[in-house]
Protein backbone atom coordinates (compact mmCIF):
# COMPACT_ATOMS: atom_id res chain seq x y z
CA UNK A 1 0.00 0.00 0.00
CA UNK A 2 1.27 3.48 -0.85
CA UNK A 3 0.29 4.51 2.28
CA UNK A 4 2.36 1.94 4.14
CA UNK A 5 5.36 3.07 1.70
CA UNK A 6 4.45 6.51 3.11
CA UNK A 7 4.80 5.46 6.78
CA UNK A 8 8.06 3.84 5.86
CA UNK A 9 9.28 7.01 4.37
CA UNK A 10 8.67 8.88 7.33
CA UNK A 11 5.43 10.75 6.70
CA UNK A 12 4.83 13.05 9.56
CA UNK A 13 1.18 13.96 8.98
CA UNK A 14 -0.60 10.74 9.19
CA UNK A 15 -4.04 12.31 8.24
CA UNK A 16 -6.38 9.00 9.29
CA UNK A 17 -7.85 8.76 12.68
CA UNK A 18 -10.49 6.70 14.73
CA UNK A 19 -13.65 8.37 13.66
CA UNK A 20 -12.59 9.85 10.69
CA UNK A 21 -15.18 10.12 7.44
CA UNK A 22 -13.20 9.55 3.95
CA UNK A 23 -14.00 9.77 0.30
CA UNK A 24 -11.56 7.70 -0.91
CA UNK A 25 -11.28 8.18 -5.09
CA UNK A 26 -9.74 5.02 -7.15
CA UNK A 27 -10.01 2.09 -4.41
CA UNK A 28 -9.22 -0.78 -7.14
CA UNK A 29 -9.78 -4.11 -5.08
CA UNK A 30 -9.80 -1.99 -1.68
CA UNK A 31 -6.55 -3.87 -0.87
CA UNK A 32 -5.72 0.12 0.64
CA UNK A 33 -8.89 0.47 1.46
CA UNK A 34 -9.39 -2.05 3.96
CA UNK A 35 -6.18 -0.92 5.88
CA UNK A 36 -7.94 2.75 6.06
CA UNK A 37 -10.88 0.75 7.34
CA UNK A 38 -9.12 -1.12 10.17
CA UNK A 39 -7.47 2.55 11.33
CA UNK A 40 -10.96 4.67 10.84
CA UNK A 41 -12.76 1.98 12.56
CA UNK A 42 -15.31 4.27 13.86
CA UNK A 43 -15.52 6.43 10.66
CA UNK A 44 -16.72 5.94 7.15
CA UNK A 45 -14.99 5.00 3.89
CA UNK A 46 -16.66 6.28 0.51
CA UNK A 47 -15.13 3.79 -1.54
CA UNK A 48 -14.91 5.29 -5.41
CA UNK A 49 -14.25 3.05 -8.51
CA UNK A 50 -15.17 2.96 -11.68
CA UNK A 51 -14.13 -0.24 -13.19
CA UNK A 52 -16.72 -3.31 -12.61
CA UNK A 53 -13.82 -5.97 -11.81
CA UNK A 54 -11.94 -4.39 -8.97
CA UNK A 55 -15.29 -3.08 -7.60
CA UNK A 56 -16.80 -6.67 -7.26
CA UNK A 57 -13.70 -7.98 -5.49
CA UNK A 58 -14.05 -4.60 -3.41
CA UNK A 59 -17.40 -5.47 -2.45
CA UNK A 60 -17.07 -9.65 -2.13
CA UNK A 61 -13.97 -9.53 0.11
CA UNK A 62 -13.73 -5.86 1.84
CA UNK A 63 -17.10 -3.99 2.40
CA UNK A 64 -19.39 -7.20 3.10
CA UNK A 65 -17.11 -7.70 6.49
CA UNK A 66 -16.43 -4.24 7.06
CA UNK A 67 -19.62 -1.80 8.12
CA UNK A 68 -17.40 1.18 7.77
CA UNK A 69 -17.21 0.79 3.76
CA UNK A 70 -19.60 2.40 1.47
CA UNK A 71 -18.52 0.80 -1.92
CA UNK A 72 -19.22 3.23 -5.14
CA UNK A 73 -19.06 2.41 -8.70
CA UNK A 74 -18.44 5.67 -10.06
CA UNK A 75 -16.36 8.11 -12.22
CA UNK A 76 -14.73 10.25 -9.88
CA UNK A 77 -14.67 12.80 -12.45
CA UNK A 78 -18.51 13.05 -11.84
CA UNK A 79 -18.76 14.00 -8.29
CA UNK A 80 -22.01 14.48 -8.26
CA UNK A 81 -23.32 11.28 -9.21
CA UNK A 82 -22.27 9.95 -5.66
CA UNK A 83 -23.84 12.81 -3.72
CA UNK A 84 -26.93 10.68 -2.40
CA UNK A 85 -24.38 8.37 -0.94
CA UNK A 86 -21.98 10.78 0.49
CA UNK A 87 -21.59 13.30 3.44
CA UNK A 88 -18.85 15.98 4.03
CA UNK A 89 -15.61 14.33 5.05
CA UNK A 90 -12.64 15.17 6.58
CA UNK A 91 -10.40 13.67 4.07
CA UNK A 92 -9.99 13.11 0.68
CA UNK A 93 -7.96 10.56 -0.22
CA UNK A 94 -7.05 10.02 -4.20
CA UNK A 95 -4.65 7.11 -5.82
CA UNK A 96 -6.67 7.31 -9.31
CA UNK A 97 -3.15 7.34 -11.47
CA UNK A 98 -5.00 10.02 -13.56
CA UNK A 99 -3.03 12.87 -15.70
CA UNK A 100 -6.03 14.92 -14.42
CA UNK A 101 -6.19 13.73 -10.62
CA UNK A 102 -5.45 17.53 -9.25
CA UNK A 103 -9.19 18.65 -10.87
CA UNK A 104 -10.43 15.11 -9.92
CA UNK A 105 -9.29 16.20 -6.42
CA UNK A 106 -10.11 20.00 -6.73
CA UNK A 107 -13.87 19.01 -8.00
CA UNK A 108 -14.35 16.25 -5.56
CA UNK A 109 -12.86 18.86 -2.41
CA UNK A 110 -15.45 21.54 -3.77
CA UNK A 111 -18.31 19.10 -3.19
CA UNK A 112 -17.59 17.15 0.17
CA UNK A 113 -14.34 18.34 1.49
CA UNK A 114 -15.04 20.58 4.90
CA UNK A 115 -13.25 23.57 5.23
CA UNK A 116 -9.27 23.20 6.41
CA UNK A 117 -10.13 19.47 5.94
CA UNK A 118 -7.35 17.22 4.03
CA UNK A 119 -6.46 16.11 0.60
CA UNK A 120 -3.83 13.13 0.30
CA UNK A 121 -2.96 12.34 -2.56
CA UNK A 122 -0.62 9.50 -4.35
CA UNK A 123 0.84 10.93 -7.79
CA UNK A 124 2.35 8.86 -9.78
CA UNK A 125 4.32 11.39 -12.31
CA UNK A 126 4.78 8.84 -15.08
CA UNK A 127 0.52 9.15 -15.54
CA UNK A 128 1.02 12.90 -15.98
CA UNK A 129 4.02 13.30 -18.07
CA UNK A 130 6.61 10.26 -18.74
CA UNK A 131 8.74 12.63 -20.62
CA UNK A 132 9.88 15.23 -17.22
CA UNK A 133 12.03 14.43 -14.24
CA UNK A 134 9.31 13.01 -11.56
CA UNK A 135 10.19 15.35 -8.92
CA UNK A 136 9.11 18.40 -11.64
CA UNK A 137 6.34 16.81 -12.45
CA UNK A 138 4.81 16.33 -8.71
CA UNK A 139 6.43 20.32 -8.15
CA UNK A 140 3.99 21.44 -10.75
CA UNK A 141 1.24 19.26 -9.77
CA UNK A 142 1.24 21.06 -6.44
CA UNK A 143 1.68 24.46 -7.81
CA UNK A 144 -2.19 23.63 -9.31
CA UNK A 145 -3.28 22.69 -6.19
CA UNK A 146 -2.37 25.33 -4.38
CA UNK A 147 -3.35 27.88 -6.45
CA UNK A 148 -6.82 26.00 -6.16
CA UNK A 149 -7.25 26.31 -2.55
CA UNK A 150 -5.02 23.66 -0.95
CA UNK A 151 -1.61 24.33 1.15
CA UNK A 152 1.19 21.92 0.50
CA UNK A 153 1.34 20.45 4.33
CA UNK A 154 3.90 17.54 3.31
CA UNK A 155 5.23 15.53 0.41
CA UNK A 156 7.10 12.36 0.39
CA UNK A 157 8.60 10.63 -2.29
CA UNK A 158 7.66 6.70 -2.43
CA UNK A 159 11.29 5.47 -3.97
CA UNK A 160 11.89 2.40 -3.30
CA UNK A 161 8.34 1.33 -2.95
CA UNK A 162 6.42 2.94 -5.51
CA UNK A 163 8.41 3.88 -8.30
CA UNK A 164 8.05 7.81 -9.27
CA UNK A 165 5.40 8.17 -7.19
CA UNK A 166 4.92 10.96 -4.35
CA UNK A 167 2.49 11.16 -1.58
CA UNK A 168 1.61 14.77 -1.17
CA UNK A 169 -0.77 16.10 2.07
CA UNK A 170 -2.38 19.48 1.96
CA UNK A 171 -4.83 21.01 3.50
CA UNK A 172 -7.95 22.80 2.02
CA UNK A 173 -9.04 26.22 2.42
N1 LIG B 1 -5.65 2.75 -4.21
C1 LIG B 1 -5.56 1.37 -4.66
C2 LIG B 1 -4.83 0.57 -3.60
O1 LIG B 1 -3.85 1.08 -3.05
O2 LIG B 1 -5.26 -0.55 -3.30
C3 LIG B 1 -4.89 1.28 -6.02
C4 LIG B 1 -5.51 2.24 -7.02
S1 LIG B 1 -4.97 2.04 -8.69
C5 LIG B 1 -3.40 2.77 -8.71
C6 LIG B 1 -5.95 3.24 -9.50
C7 LIG B 1 -7.44 2.89 -9.53
O3 LIG B 1 -8.17 4.08 -9.87
C8 LIG B 1 -7.81 1.84 -10.57
O4 LIG B 1 -8.51 0.78 -9.95
C9 LIG B 1 -8.69 2.59 -11.57
O5 LIG B 1 -9.73 1.82 -12.13
C10 LIG B 1 -9.26 3.71 -10.67
N2 LIG B 1 -9.70 4.89 -11.43
C11 LIG B 1 -9.09 5.48 -12.50
N3 LIG B 1 -9.80 6.53 -12.92
C12 LIG B 1 -10.87 6.62 -12.09
C13 LIG B 1 -11.98 7.53 -12.04
N4 LIG B 1 -12.12 8.52 -12.92
N5 LIG B 1 -12.91 7.33 -11.08
C14 LIG B 1 -12.77 6.32 -10.17
N6 LIG B 1 -11.76 5.43 -10.19
C15 LIG B 1 -10.81 5.59 -11.14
Amino acid sequence: SKISAAIKKGLKNFPIKEDSKILYLGAANGTTVSHVSDVAKNGAIYAVEVAFRPMRDLVEKVAKRRTNVVPILADARRPFSYCYLVENVDLIYADVAQPDQTDIVYSNALAYLKPRGIACVAIKASSIDSTKDPHVVVDEEIKKMEKLGFKLIERVDLEPFDRAHEMVVCRWK
